[in-house]
């Protein structure tokens, strides 16, 4: 008999536990580089630059669970908010599976490591500067934030080791 399917493909985003809902978060740190939006044009303008409670390394939130206390306008993510905001990456869980997308192998839920978000480039990692260091966010003006990422192929699983520890 096959295993039940994943409940991110058997429920709608409103139908989610809250533990369901907050694993869907790939860690991939994307949504937390600031963005702009022109005023005119109201066209969005997507930086490097990330958030300050955004640890560069992890891609998480440093302070997740009192995050507005330091960033109020920190969005906390609903189903109505994923299928209204204009921002969330291509590649975010949310985004991917509000418009009927299956997750991909480098997501965690799928991968089973929080590494492979990193491993295949989907990550913020080794790619953002922090607010502090930041100065103007328009000299920080890049796309990749809004493009769908090519995945890094995954690394094939390390060999097994021949070597026998030798007695004596
Ligand atoms: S872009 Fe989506 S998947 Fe990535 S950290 Fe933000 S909420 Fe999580
Ligand atoms: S407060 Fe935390 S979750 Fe919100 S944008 Fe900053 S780093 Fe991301």
């Amino acid at each position: 008999m096959s295993a039940p399917a994943p409940f991110w493909q058997t429920k709608t985003l409103e139908d989610m536990s809250r533990e369901e809902w907050e694993s869907l978060c790939d860690g991939c740190g994307r949504c937390c580089l600031h963005k702009l939006r022109y005023e005119v044009t109201e066209e969005l303008g997507f930086t490097n630059v990330a958030c300050r409670l955004l640890n560069l390394d992890t891609c998480q939130c440093t302070k997740y669970a009192t995050r507005h206390r330091y960033v109020p306008d920190c969005v906390t993510l609903t189903p109505a908010e994923v299928r209204s905001i204009d921002w969330l990456p291509p590649s975010c869980a949310y985004r991917l599976l509000a418009e009927g997308k299956p997750l991909q192998w480098w997501h965690p839920l799928v991968s089973g490591t929080p590494e492979t978000v990193h491993e295949a480039g989907i990550s913020i990692r080794g790619r953002a500067v922090g607010e502090r260091h930041a100065g103007p966010l328009d000299h920080h003006l890049v796309d990749w934030p809004g493009k769908m990422p090519r995945p890094r192929k995954p690394s094939p699983p390390k060999p097994a080791s021949t070597s026998k520890r030798e007695t004596t």
